[in-house]
């Protein structure tokens, strides 16, 4: 059942696309595009296309459309969808922001921490401005994801000091290594990198 519905859903995306794509560069209201892929959807497939106002809003929140005005949008095939790189709109973070937490230490407004809304493919690895590409993150989060790496190769020098200091029963060297990887711990910082005390 689920996957009908994707598939109808689909359908009915490509069916906005098409119709966009036929009338490029033009400022087109709400009702000149839900007449045409409702009667289209139903010459189609013999079924109501049930919420296409829904359909058109997400294809502009994925920098397909331009959005011109309430119920006003526009396909310029120069511009459709190289927003996708860069930023999330308004109307995505929106969405994003519904989660309210982070995603990796759960703390919200209610905690007191400010929160950012993070790519999670980042951008520059080609990571694009989608709802599923979005996450919430506290600051703190947003700033160990950004130092991730420094914060990586700290936490595996660590993990092998600590194996070597035990390997040569180093008391002292066993402590300290392991008060460090319990501040890892504690702050949740970098938990897919395991350390078997
Ligand atoms: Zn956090």
């Amino acid at each position: 059942m689920k996957k009908d519905n994707k598939k109808n859903n689909n359908v009915q995306k490509d069916l906005i696309i098409e119709f966009f794509k036929k009338n490029p560069n033009r400022d087109i209201k709400h009702p000149e595009v839900v007449d045409w892929v409702v009667s289209t959807y139903l010459k189609k497939t013999g079924n109501v296309f049930r919420d296409p106002d829904r359909a058109i809003r997400h294809l502009s929140q994925s920098g397909f459309l331009i959005k011109i005005a309430k119920g006003v949008y526009k396909y310029d095939p120069s511009k459709a969808y190289k927003r996708e790189l860069k930023d999330f709109t308004v109307a995505q973070k929106e969405i994003i922001l519904k989660e309210g937490k982070c995603a990796v230490c759960g703390r919200g407004k209610k905690e007191g921490v400010e929160l950012h809304i993070d790519h999670i493919k980042p951008k520059d690895l080609g990571g694009e401005a989608t709802i599923e590409n979005g996450q919430i993150l506290c600051a703190q989060h947003n700033f160990i994801k950004k130092n991730l790496k420094q914060t990586e190769t700290g936490k595996k020098m660590f993990i092998q000091l600590y194996e070597l200091a035990k390997s040569e029963r180093n008391t002292e060297l066993i402590k300290f290594c392991d008060d460090i990887l319990k501040t890892y711990e504690k702050h949740n910082i970098n938990g897919h990198i395991v350390w078997n005390k």
